[in-house]
């Protein structure tokens, strides 16, 4: 039996969210023509759009399904029309690319800081704050509804990329003062291809599609069967939040505790610590063999970065905060979810010692590990 723990990558199919996708697949209907087929998907979807409001603080028409949130982040970021846009190194690249092509393109200015406490003086111009609610890569959590307060009150608008908080967290679209949130539900047992982008309806955002306008500015036949399962995925995650968030705490200070042996564990954000992510880096070691000695024995973890064409870069996110190079190329990224059991912790703490020291022999480095016993 594998064991996987990588569920900041993607999480199992909830059983709710196949059956809800296969009963709205089972009929033909675009959600836009209006015959009964038509209505009834369409029902379906405002259904979805209902059940999606209501269990993240918002209202329904500030609910906007897009394929995920890759594209709501897009959507929000290079809508805004923000001629200064202020912006954390760390964000996840669906958030961080946009902006940082709106510099390139000569279209803002684009500040990358990881201090929000003090916002930089946008000289009366249109600006916008993104910041991710939590860090996918480390589980920091930020401020996000205290920086956005302080958003408004400097004269800017604020997006967050909110897809690692919603699983876990108490997120609330109203109470978080947020102008744009971007969700997706395949972090939380929906299917892979659909998630929102909760704009408030006061907020005025240029389109990122062109078309038939079914969703103002985003236009495209909405995926009736995508919007169900995403619905019935949020309201047990949101069901279930709670308890299932105590629960992975504990997992994750067990978790904590066996990597801090081997390896130095990454500290928590200005907000704390997601339940389910911890990452440490391993003196000497490499991301790739240690990831490879643990497929092995069965146990899937990551290096929390990006992965192009089965070579594993080095994070931005640890560079960006300060890592070195050798260090941020030894991370491993150990992501739980409401499959994980303690034995699954247990079982990747007897692996580890094992694929951390193979890994430093064959790069040169035994024997040589930080905190090594
Ligand atoms: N933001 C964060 C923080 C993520 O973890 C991910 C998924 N890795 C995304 C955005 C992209 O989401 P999607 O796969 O729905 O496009």
């Amino acid at each position: 039996m594998t064991i996987y723990l990588d569920h900041a990558a993607t999480t199992p199919l909830r059983d709710e969210a196949r059956e809800a996708w296969l009963a709205a697949q089972a009929h033909v209907g675009n959600p836009s023509s209006v015959h009964g087929a038509g209505r009834s998907a369409r029902a379906v979807v405002e259904d979805a759009r209902e059940r999606v409001a209501a269990a993240l603080g918002a209202h329904p028409t500030e609910v906007i399904f897009t394929s995920g949130a890759t594209e709501a982040n897009n959507l929000a970021i290079l809508g805004a029309s923000a001629e200064v846009v202020v912006t954390s190194p760390l964000e996840h690249h669906s958030a961080l690319d946009p902006a940082r092509w709106l510099a390139t393109a000569g279209a803002a200015r684009v500040i990358e800081t990881l201090d929000f406490t003090a916002l930089p003086e946008r000289a009366g111009k249109r600006g916008l704050v993104s910041l991710h609610w939590v860090n996918n890569e480390t589980g920091a959590v930020f401020d996000v509804p205290g920086i956005a307060a302080a958003a408004h009150a400097a004269g800017y608008t604020m997006h967050s990329d909110a897809v690692q908080a919603v699983p876990y967290l108490d997120v609330s679209f109203a109470g978080s003062g947020l102008d744009t949130m971007a969700v997706s539900a395949h972090k939380l047992g929906g299917p892979v291809g659909v998630g929102a982008l909760l704009v408030r309806r006061e907020t005025r955002l240029a389109p990122g599609v062109y078309g038939g306008g079914q969703q103002r500015f985003r236009s495209g036949t909405l995926d009736a069967a995508g919007t169900a399962a995403f619905a019935a995925a949020l309201d047990a995650t949101v069901a279930q939040r709670e308890a299932e968030s105590a629960r992975l705490v504990r997992l994750r200070d067990r978790l904590i505790e066996g990597m801090a042996r081997l390896g130095e564990v990454m500290g928590p954000g200005p907000a704390g610590s997601a339940p389910h992510i911890v990452n440490a880096v391993f003196d000497g070691a490499r991301s790739e063999a240690m990831i490879f000695a643990l497929d092995q024995a069965g146990i899937e973890v990551s290096s929390g970065s990006a992965c192009t064409s089965g070579v594993v870069d080095a994070s931005h996110v640890l560079l960006a905060l300060g890592r070195t190079q050798a260090e941020a190329e030894g991370a491993l990224r150990v992501s739980m979810g409401r499959t994980t059991s303690d034995d699954d912790v247990s079982a990747l703490l007897e692996a580890l010692p094992s694929a951390v020291e193979r890994s430093r022999v064959a790069h040169g480095m035994p024997r040589h590990g930080r905190g090594e016993p």
